[in-house]
């Protein structure tokens, strides 16, 4: 029977980092990754537009560990120690360079997954890292200090340590069912708002810079500021998705239907809207109220609410009642929908749920029940909301499982 000192199970972010820190931590070692699919990094190839959002420029590790739903605060030890700065200079030091965007994403200067796809395949084959394809692995068991590892097909490895990058296959979760850790269960993350409502119809592409919503559910109650998007299907934009992200388990467990209150305004209060317009009708007196924007949304969103509000197109502001101004106030800072489904983002998406946290220790993500057994990366109870936080815990837990399996097989 084949015999490996670090076996992967899972070609992914995770699992090819895990692999490649382990080898460069202790060339010599004998590492393999088993896919069960003929292609590696498909998901970062595909990531981020094709342009692979590799992590985000955010330093601090208290500040980085705000953007995890779920895991926040068992990665804040990890991220002392592999941060975004370490896979910058990981990157860099293996020929890629990456660049920061206004919003702090950062992606390879080439624009392209591909160069990321690159770099780890060919340090991969510099590490004399074996790779095998359409390797399916069904169950793992540990016997005496071994693990046995039996492929579809019934062919068997064995390892003396072994890392689950396994990601959100369905494929993956049987096996760790199998291996007696707990699962929390699985639903999506990171999706767009489905909302059919009148004010929204004519508006798909309208932006707004800063708006807030206010997520709730039969549960549990959410807020989210943020750029906010109109689509054809409804509400889009980093502040829906990361209401998303925040509210995965309470929007999945009441199927997606739920309440949503936004303000097109961001932090300004309904009351302060009012004495804005009632300036307006003070000075502007004899302009019509629609040629007049006072809000800071794009004139085509302030047109759309006076006629969802009633107002004639040729009203003039002298004419608007105290009446009319406050429900205008009350409507442009709390606005009322009703999601009625889950849409989607293309640009990335994620599963919330997975290897229980409480059952790993995230010094070295080894389980604790099973030692020599690691695992990172989506296959855990851990995500993050859009902006590269998602490879960043797969590159962090691949990184320290991999160092941990190197200095445990120190002889
Ligand atoms: C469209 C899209 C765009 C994204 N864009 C970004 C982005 O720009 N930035 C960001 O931070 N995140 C992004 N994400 C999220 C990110 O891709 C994932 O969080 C990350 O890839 C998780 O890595 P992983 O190694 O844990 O799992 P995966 O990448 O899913 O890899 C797991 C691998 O394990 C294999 N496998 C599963 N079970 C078995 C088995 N039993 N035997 C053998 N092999 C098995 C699977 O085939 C798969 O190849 C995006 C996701 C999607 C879907």
């Amino acid at each position: 029977m084949k015999k490996y000192d670090f076996l992967v199970v899972g070609g992914g972010a995770a699992g090819f980092f895990a692999a490649l820190n382990c080898a460069e931590h202790r060339p010599g070692l004998s590492v393999a990754i088993y896919e069960a699919t003929p292609r590696v990094l498909s998901k970062v190839k595909i990531s981020g537009g094709g342009r692979c959002n590799v992590t985000h420029y955010c330093f601090d590790p208290r500040q980085l560990i705000r953007h995890y739903p779920r895991g926040s605060k068992e990665l804040l030890g990890p991220f002392h120690k592999f941060g975004p700065q370490q896979t910058i200079d990981w990157f860099k030091a293996h020929g890629v360079e990456l660049k920061v965007e206004a919003d702090g994403r950062m992606f390879p200067t080439t624009d392209s997954s591909q160069t990321v796809v690159d770099c780890l395949q060919g340090a991969v084959q510099k590490n004399g890292i074996e790779l095998r394809l359409k390797a399916l692995v069904e169950t793992i068991e540990k016997i005496d200090d071994e693990f046995i590892v039996t492929l579809k097909g019934g062919e068997q490895v064995a390892a003396k340590t072994l890392m689950l990058a396994t990601g959100s296959a369905s494929f993956g979760w049987n096996v760790v069912k199998k291996l007696g850790h707990k699962l929390i269960e699985a639903n999506p993350s990171l999706f767009t708002f489905e909302i059919d409502h009148p004010l929204l119809k004519g508006l798909p592409g309208v932006s707004f810079p800063m708006a807030s919503a206010e997520l709730r559910s039969t549960t549990a109650s959410f807020v989210q500021e943020g750029p906010l998007l109109i689509t054809h299907w409804g509400l889009s934009g980093p502040a829906v998705l990361r209401l998303s992200a925040f509210g995965a388990r309470q929007l999945a467990e009441c199927n997606y239907q739920a309440e949503l209150f936004v303000n097109f305004e961001g932090r300004l209060k309904s009351d302060d809207l009012y004495e804005i317009l009632m300036r307006c009708k003070d000075q502007d007196a004899k302009k019509k109220i629609s040629s007049v924007n006072p809000l800071q949304g794009p004139r085509r969103f302030w047109e759309a609410i006076l006629e969802f509000c009633g107002f004639s197109p040729n009203k003039l502001w002298a004419d608007a009642t105290k009446k009319e101004l406050m429900k205008l106030s009350e409507l442009v800072t709390c606005f009322p929908f009703q999601i009625i489904g889950k849409g989607v983002f293309k640009e990335e998406f994620v599963t919330a749920g997975g290897i229980a946290r409480s059952e790993i220790d995230f010094r070295s993500f080894q389980s604790k029940l099973i030692p020599g057994l690691y695992m990172a990366g989506e296959v855990i109870d851990v995500d993050g909301i859009t902006g590269g936080f998602n490879f960043q815990n797969a590159w962090t837990g691949g990184y320290l499982a991999g160092i941990s399996a190197a200095e445990t097989l120190r002889p």
